[in-house]
């Protein structure tokens, strides 16, 4: 159980994951974005930048180094979303792993959200473990060994 996450978060962001995965079954992130309107763009990032998204033009921008791995592309674009979807104001949001080490602050936390997301999303980065039993270093690990 997360102790950094209140109940009411965890149901909140839990209760989102359930009504993607029902209305949209079996659909890969890039498919639940397009259908919420949020366009995916790969681009030309700088190094140590895997995506960013901005949430005022409901878009996603992945490093094209990931162009040609889909299941990277996929855990990125996940990791995103929950930006999106849970952090539902105006901002500019970057996967960016230093800012995750840091969980005690506010950018940790939100980087923190989003990889919970994504791992309620797909499974399979936690071979179904639930995430919020995991430590948020833990997990951060866990999304990023995925990612190549
Ligand atoms: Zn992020």
């Amino acid at each position: 159980m997360s102790p950094l996450l209140s109940q009411k978060r965890r149901l909140a962001i839990q209760k989102k994951v359930d009504e993607l995965t029902k209305k949209y079954k079996n659909a890969t992130p890039f498919e639940i974005a397009a259908f919420l309107g949020i366009v995916c763009k790969f681009k030309n990032l700088p190094e140590g930048i895997n995506a960013y998204s901005i949430y005022e033009k409901s878009i996603i921008y992945i490093s094209d180094r990931f162009k040609e791995n889909s299941y990277s592309a996929k855990i990125v674009c996940a990791h995103e979303l929950g930006h999106l979807l849970l952090q539902a104001h105006s901002g500019t949001f970057e996967y960016n792993f230093t800012l995750y080490r840091n969980s005690a602050t506010k950018d940790g936390m939100l980087e923190y959200e989003a990889n919970i997301f994504a791992a309620l999303l797909m499974p399979q980065i936690t071979q179904g473990r639930d995430p919020f039993s995991y430590h948020p270093e833990k997990l951060y690990r866990c999304l990023n060994d995925k990612i190549f």
